[in-house]
């Protein structure tokens, strides 16, 4: 994704997404703090186990290669989502402004393979909502993914940078509400009741991603980054690992297939099938910590 927004559409999301943060944050801080105070709350300390660092902070950056076995398409593979249609087509605002039809055609069949059921969280989501219900300290999951995959498997702090795709958004209200069913142009907004506005709740190439100021927050409080399943070439999230080591002393672990093009800055780097490296990873973390 860009770092800079175009456009009129896009202009109007960073407003709305801005508007609520500031909500937020004056109702009761950040949405990532207030996910990672709420994850503190409920879990007592645990007795007996010697972890070096039950305290501290973790957050996970998860991208494309946690999902991959469960059935959904990676982006950026030779085999991946973008060797088979052109991302001016069918993924920047220009596009759907062009052809908004086209748009949502793609967003329907991508929103339906997720429906399908055989799609289901594996392993390494659940190893990462196990962490969740577990760790003694906060967890944070940064997810680049578009799936809800991580809260099937019982995960409820994840933010979703790239937004959702089982979400709908309205262009000329702003609001963002649940969406299960196919999307297309001339559906009326049920917030606002103008037609022709609702989009998918994806950031498109071109668009701000979402969340960056509660990302970075913390981020800069962590005591342990991993990242997962990523290709290391897509910013801003290809950013975090050395945002997290100029602000911090966290370890960082990258957790992928093969080494990611970011590799090198990581202080530990573990290369296998998520589904398998997961379990064990958050497995060591549980038993011993970093
Ligand atoms: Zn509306």
């Amino acid at each position: 994704m860009a770092l800079e927004p175009r456009g009129k559409g896009s202009r109007q999301i960073k407003r709305s997404v801005n508007v609520k943060w500031r909500q937020r944050r004056r109702a009761s801080g950040s949405a990532a703090c207030v996910a990672l105070e709420r994850n503190k709350a409920a879990k007592p300390p645990k007795k007996g186990v010697a972890i070096l660092n039950p305290n501290q902070n973790i957050v996970v950056l998860t991208g494309a290669g946690i999902s991959k076995e469960s059935g959904l398409d990676t982006f950026r593979d030779e085999d991946g989502i973008w060797s088979k249609v052109r991302i001016e087509d069918v993924a920047t605002p220009e596009a759907f402004a062009r052809d908004p039809g086209r748009v949502h055609d793609f967003y329907n069949m991508r929103r339906n393979a997720l429906g399908m059921s055989g799609v289901k969280p594996n392993a390494g989501h659940k190893a990462l909502a196990r962490l969740e219900a577990e760790w003694p300290g906060r967890v944070l999951v940064v997810t680049q993914n578009v799936d809800n995959l991580h809260e099937a498997a019982g995960g409820a702090n994840v933010l979703h940078m790239h937004g959702e795709l089982m979400k709908a958004r309205c262009a000329h209200c702003g609001d963002v509400f649940a969406w299960a069913d196919d999307l297309d142009v001339s559906m009326e907004c049920q917030t606002c009741a103008r037609t022709g506005g609702l989009r998918p709740h994806v950031v498109w190439f071109g668009e701000m991603p979402i969340y960056m100021e509660e990302i970075h927050q913390a981020l800069e409080l962590c005591g342990l980054f991993v990242s997962i399943g990523t290709s290391g070439n897509v910013y801003p999230a290809a950013g975090f690992v050395q945002h997290v080591r100029m602000t911090t002393d966290a370890h960082t672990v990258e957790l992928n297939l093969e080494p990611s093009e970011g590799s090198a800055q990581f202080a530990e780097t573990i290369y296998g099938q998520a589904s398998e490296i997961v379990p064990a990873f958050v497995q060591r973390v549980l038993e011993k910590g970093w």
